[in-house]
Order: structure tokens, then sequence, then C-alpha cells
């Protein structure tokens, strides 16, 4: 049965086309991202949008099986060139873009042709694990930390091209001063509260990071962040890249999650009585990501080329271990300034990057934490030092193992994980497996420069 009330949907679409016109858009994007991580995009003019909030528009089901390199591949639950799905935008996360004029965007939710909602939305699963999360009592705070490496539209493949200052350094502040200043001042006006903006270590690499949200709109945001700097880089003739490698030498594109457990008012991360002020839930809920994150990396470093990112010393955190603020270790607890704590004490999940699928993080994370929970989980002792410092038998005696060095790896953790293939869903978690499986495949052989040529500007 339909779970879609359309007549209330098209008369909110009317109100917000009204709105739209007097803001001078035109058309409003309409998309999603798809199980290779890449976002997809229909269009429609503002006349068509309460249609579209009621009746969604057309879109193949095949769309569930396209890699990242564009080539649609098949699986269990591939119907091939046959079906349709419906896209309806969500009215709630709308927004007029002022990085292109003329423009509006919403992310969509996925209906069949009879109103029901589809297996594969990773959002709707975005939403249900938050629910599942409320039904315990608890809510989440999240955000997604972008690094990107951005180049001379001229010569886009110079991570030199369009900033030559070093590292951290002010002088790609002054390079591209007004490209960072209309960015920040574009996200303002599109409602998105920028933290920070800073040059990050890689050649012409920069950072941004924002304010936590709950879980789907953090995801919403991280999809509107990345194509704001896509295109405001292109109004000042340059090129974003957010691959988690740019090139085989430099250091990579994090995707860094950030995220905090509430009790209505309360931070969880912070006032306990276990390590670093992490209350029960909240060490409970890391230690269930902290066990899973094998598994969660074929959903947080879902491509071929985040292996060649995810490795030691590049902190990116390799080696599967927690600690205060180790910036080698996957699992960051920050605490924040004292005197700041309630609000500010958060983990950081930092192995994953952004060819992911922002929806499917933020779900897999909750499912993992939720599981933490479940069990009553606890964190092993703390790490203080980079994990690489130590011998393999230190390691062992601590229980610190490699992460998955490769994409086979995640994906065979992935699939011995009952729990989380449950949460997900059947067709989901099988097909994108499916999904990682051909992606292997296509690049198998693949050198570090071909491959990192091949993903520059796919995500
Ligand atoms: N660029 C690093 C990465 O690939 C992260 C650097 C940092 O700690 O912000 O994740
Ligand atoms: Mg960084």
């Amino acid at each position: 049965m339909s779970q879609l009330d359309r007549a209330a949907l098209s008369e909110r679409g009317e109100a917000v086309a009204d709105r739209l016109r007097r803001e001078g858009a035109d058309l409003v994007a309409l998309t999603f991202v798809d199980n290779s991580g890449v976002l997809r995009a229909k269009a429609v003019p503002v006349a068509k949008l309460a249609s579209a909030a009621a009746w969604g528009v057309g879109a193949s089901n095949s769309f569930d099986f396209f890699l990242c390199t564009d080539l649609i591949t098949s699986g269990a639950y591939s119907r091939g060139p046959v079906g349709d799905l419906r896209l309806h935008p969500d009215l709630d996360a709308l927004t007029v873009l002022s990085c292109r004029p003329g423009w509006a965007w919403a992310p969509v939710l996925k209906y069949d042709q009879d109103g029901v909602p589809h297996p594969q939305d990773a959002r709707a699963l975005a939403a249900t694990a938050t629910a599942r999360l409320a039904g315990h009592g608890y809510s989440a705070l999240m955000s997604f930390e972008l690094e990107w490496i951005v180049t001379a539209e001229s010569t886009p493949d110079d991570p030199r091209s369009a900033t030559s200052g070093p590292a951290y350094g002010f002088t790609r502040i002054s390079q591209q001063g007004e490209y960072l200043r209309a960015l920040a001042s574009i996200l303002d006006e599109q409602g998105v509260a920028v933290e920070q903006i800073h040059p990050e270590y890689a050649p012409g690499q920069f950072e941004l990071s924002v304010a936590a949200a709950d879980p789907v709109r953090a995801a919403d945001t991280a999809v509107l962040v990345r194509e704001t700097i896509r295109a405001v880089s292109a109004r000042f003739g340059l090129r974003a890249s957010f691959s988690p490698k740019f090139s085989p030498d430099d250091v990579g594109n994090g995707g860094h999650v950030h995220l905090s457990i509430w009790d209505g008012e309360r931070n969880l991360c912070a006032g306990g009585d276990r390590a670093f002020g992490l209350t029960p839930v909240a060490e409970a809920f890391g230690a269930g990501i902290l066990d899973r994150l094998p598994a969660l990396l074929a959903i947080g470093a879902p491509s071929v080329l985040s292996y060649l990112r995810l490795a030691p010393q590049l902190w990116t955190g390799a080696f599967r271990a927690w600690g205060l603020e180790n910036r080698e270790a996957p699992l960051r607890m920050i605490r924040g300034a004292a005197g700041q704590r309630d609000t500010a004490a958060n983990l950081e999940v930092k192995c994953f990057d952004l060819t992911a699928n922002p929806y499917l993080v933020v779900a897999a994370l909750l499912f993992a934490g939720l599981a933490g929970i479940a069990e009553d989980a606890r964190l092993p002792e703390p790490l203080d030092v980079d994990p690489a410092s130590l011998t393999d038998d230190e390691r062992a005696v601590r229980g610190i193992t490699r992460l998955p060095s490769s994409l086979a790896e995640a994906v065979a953790a992935f699939e011995a994980d009952k729990s989380l293939r449950a949460d997900f869903g059947d067709e989901l978690a099988t097909t994108l497996m499916d999904i990682r499986r051909a992606e292997i495949a296509e690049f198998s052989g693949a050198g570090a420069a071909e491959l990192t040529a091949a993903l520059r500007w796919t995500h």
C-alpha cells in the first residue's frame, strides 16, 4: 500500500514552488547518491515540483547497478533494463542554490510505482537507523569533514596548478582567498553553518567542516557542500577533486565523520565515568563501531582506490584502535576544550573517505553503534602512540589489527556480518557487494597511477 499522502505533498509542493519563483529559481535538481557513491540527478522545472513531490519522477531500477565508471553491472536483484522507480523530492530538505543561480536542489526518496518505499533507498535507510536509535531513547549528531584538492581547470591533473603554497600554509589562503570567501558566504546563504576552512597537507588540498546535525541532515549537507564546492570552483576557473587519492605519492582526501550520542539535551560523550568522560552508552556505541570497522569499511571506504589512501602514517587510521586525539586511530575521541565538553565531545571515524554514500555511512554507523549498545560493549585500552611505531607483537598484545588493506577484504568482512547485512536488508546488502565486486573486477591489474587517474573526478 502506498505510504504517500499525495494530496498533501502536492499542496506543499505548490507552496514551495511559489516560494522558489519568488526567489528566482527555475529548475530543481533532484539527486540521489547511488550504490557506488556517485551523485546522480534528474531535474524538473519549478512548475512541475508539486507533481514531482506527489507522484515522483521516473528513474530506471538499473541505477542501483551503476558502477562509479558508469558501467551497469548485474546482480542477484538486477532486472536489467526493466522497471521504473519514482523519485520524490524531499521538500523539507529543498534548498535554493546560491552557487547555481536559478536552481534549487532537493534530495529524493525512492518509491516504486505503487508508492511503496524502495528497499535500496540509502536515504530512507539513514532515516530508519535514526528512528531505531530514537526508539532506544537516544539521538545522534553527526557531521562530515570534507577534504578536496583544487586545481586549475586548464591543467586539472596538476595539484599545484591552483595553489603552490606549503601544507597548512597561509600562502594558499592568499592565493585562493576570494574563492574561499565566496564558498563560505554561499554556503551561509544556503543555510550551511561552516565551522572551519583550512589548507590541508597535500598540494592543493583544503578542508571544510560544518556544524553537526541529525544524521540524515548531516548526509544531505555533505552532498550539498560537495556540490557547492564544485560549483564555486568552476566559477573561479578551478576544479575540485574529492578522490581518496588524487595522486599515488600524496596524502589522500578523507571523509571523516564526527558523531555524538545524546539523551535529550545531554551529550553522552561527556561527563560520564568511563574513559575520557564517555558515559556507558557512548562507550558501548563507540565500541560497536570499533568492533565492526572492517565490515563498515565496505560502506565507508567503498572504492578500490580507498585502500591506496588507507595506509599507515597518513592520518587515516589504518590500524583498528581508538585513542584520545590520536590521528593514527580510526576512532578518535575528541573531548574538546575544558568548559565546552558538554557540547563539543565527540567521536571521529577517520578511516572513511568521500567515495562513500553518506546516507549509507550514517546508517551503518548507527546500526553498528546500536549493536554495541545492545551488547553493552566495552572499548579496549585507548592507544596513545602511533600504532605503526609498535612491533607486531606489541600490537597483538593490545589487540590492534590492521584494517582491511583491500576492498575485497572489507567486502568479506561485511558479508560475514549477519547483523549488519540484516540491518541493510538483503536486497541492498547483496547489491552493494555485487557493485563492490564488479568494481574490483573492473580495476583488477590497474596500477596506482591508472587507478588514481580513473577515479580523480568520479565522486
Ligand atoms: N588527509 C587525511 C585523510 O586522508 C586526514 C588528515 C586529517 O587528520 O585531517 O584522512
Ligand atoms: Mg583534515
